[in-house]
């Protein structure tokens, strides 16, 4: 008898059912979700004017560093947006992540400000692990956009291995007191509260001697100097000198600040590095191609064009299927995965930098010319984020840091440091 093509095989199994097949696989948003983005795109029609909303600023457009940008954040947040995932006790939604990941994706297409540091990660490690004294001060205004943060994790001496770090808390009456260094710390020239590890036990293994502290920014002990990276946006080293934190800001407990930091970074490595900035400028690859010559020879007849663009097109869409399944593999309220976050974060961001790449060859020496340049191929924004994609495979842990993590925590692979 010939097999039926209609029918699953076996008796009453469907594709849900069968063992090491997707359950229910839908690549569609739902239609409340797709309602959700139509209220947002019109939000962001409204109140993302120049500005507080800067595409070209790419990854840095993210953070809340002007009067306009928070007064922008005020707005979001008087539309309940910055609580979609958290807790109704403590003001949230209680709602899934993914209406979290569309928000910020809208936002990010835009370049206006985004949700991430203060509601998923600093508000998340604190909802999980902090205690209540911090959550009734800390939640709250982070849900009303009322306060910026500063993470500081990396030292001189220690960026991907952060668990070397040592900045050096010691036990005073009521509190800790800090002195030492760090470098990199973005947003602390205009954050309100420093998110900092330091180290409270020297003589235990080093992933068991730190603990996370919040101090106020406009502490005196607390020197704030610029570095500014080659995506011409500003970084900071941050010095220590006699800093007193008080015990009620010690967040989780004492000597567990590191196991809280991965986690936060789980979080760091999705939120903080939006795929649809990068969708945005391969579309604007694919405009430019579509109507530019080279020689007198539209480039899109170009058989060498024509793979590399459709090349770069269904590697875009690998990374946007990786960002979908951390969505989908995110419990609400627990633990970020860690695999898929390092999975999401290094194709994503070795895309965006090659992305960059094809963009100065394939438009030409023209590409060279700076970001805003009206004549320019795609008014320069080749050349700023030829610069900028570099950036963002170092932030957040590099690409080599996230080989690691896949190696060890999917594929099993011993340590290598
Ligand atoms: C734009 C930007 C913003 C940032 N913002 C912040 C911030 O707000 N807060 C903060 O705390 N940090 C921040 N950082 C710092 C960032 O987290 C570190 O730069 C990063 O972790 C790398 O550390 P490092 O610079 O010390 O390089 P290193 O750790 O010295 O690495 C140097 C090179 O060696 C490689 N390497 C290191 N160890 C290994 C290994 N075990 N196996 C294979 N290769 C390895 C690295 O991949 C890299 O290529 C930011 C960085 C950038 C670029």
């Amino acid at each position: 008898m010939a097999a039926s093509l209609t029918k699953p095989p076996g008796p009453n199994l469907t594709t849900r059912q069968i063992p090491g097949t997707l359950p229910n696989v839908d690549f569609d948003f739902t239609p409340e979700q797709r309602q959700f983005v139509a209220e947002v795109e019109a939000f962001l029609d409204e109140h993302a004017t120049a500005d507080v909303a800067d595409p070209t600023r790419e990854n840095m457009a993210q953070i809340v560093d002007t009067p306009e940008r928070r007064a922008f954040m005020k707005k979001m947040a008087e539309r309940g947006w910055l609580g979609i995932t958290w807790p109704k006790e403590w003001g949230g939604r209680d709602s899934d992540g993914v209406y979290e990941y569309l928000l910020n994706e809208a936002l990010a297409a835009r370049g206006a400000p985004q949700i991430g540091k203060g509601v998923g990660i600093i508000g998340k490690t604190v909802l999980r692990h902090g205690s209540d004294k911090l959550k009734k001060e800390f939640l709250p205004k982070i849900l009303n956009a009322e306060v910026e943060f500063a993470v500081g994790y990396s030292e001189p001496n220690a960026g991907s291995d952060a668990a070397a770090m040592s900045l050096k808390a010691t036990k005073a009456e009521g509190g800790w007191i800090l002195n030492g260094q760090k470098i990199w710390t973005t947003s602390a020239h205009f954050a309100d509260w420093y998110w900092v590890g330091a180290r409270t036990d020297p003589d235990v293994a080093k992933h068991f001697g730190i603990t996370l502290f919040l101090v106020p920014m406009d502490h005196p002990g607390l020197t704030v100097k610029p570095i500014w990276t080659m995506g011409d946006e500003r970084t900071n080293e941050v010095f220590f000198d006699d800093v007193f934190v008080s015990d009620d800001y010690v967040v989780g407990e004492l000597n567990r600040g590191f196991q809280y930091i991965s986690e936060a970074l789980d979080l760091e490595r999705f939120t903080m590095f939006t795929f649809s900035p990068i969708k945005a400028r391969l579309d604007l690859l694919v405009d430019h191609l579509r109507t530019a010559t080279r020689d007198g020879e539209p480039l899109r007849d170009d058989p060498v064009v024509r793979s590399r663009i459709a090349q770069l097109a269904t590697q875009a869409e690998v990374a946007r299927m990786l960002g979908l399944r951390f969505v989908a593999k995110s419990a609400k309220g627990g633990a970020a995965p860690t695999a898929e976050a390092s999975e999401y974060k290094l194709f994503a961001t070795e895309f965006s930098k090659k992305l960059a790449d094809a963009s100065m060859d394939l438009a030409g020496p023209g590409t060279q010319l700076r970001v805003g340049t009206e004549d320019a191929p795609m008014k320069g924004r080749a050349e700023s984020t030829y610069r900028y994609t570099v950036l963002d495979t170092i932030g957040g842990g590099t690409s080599e840091v996230q080989k690691n993590i896949i190696a060890r925590r999917k594929l099993g692979l011993p340590k290598n440091f």
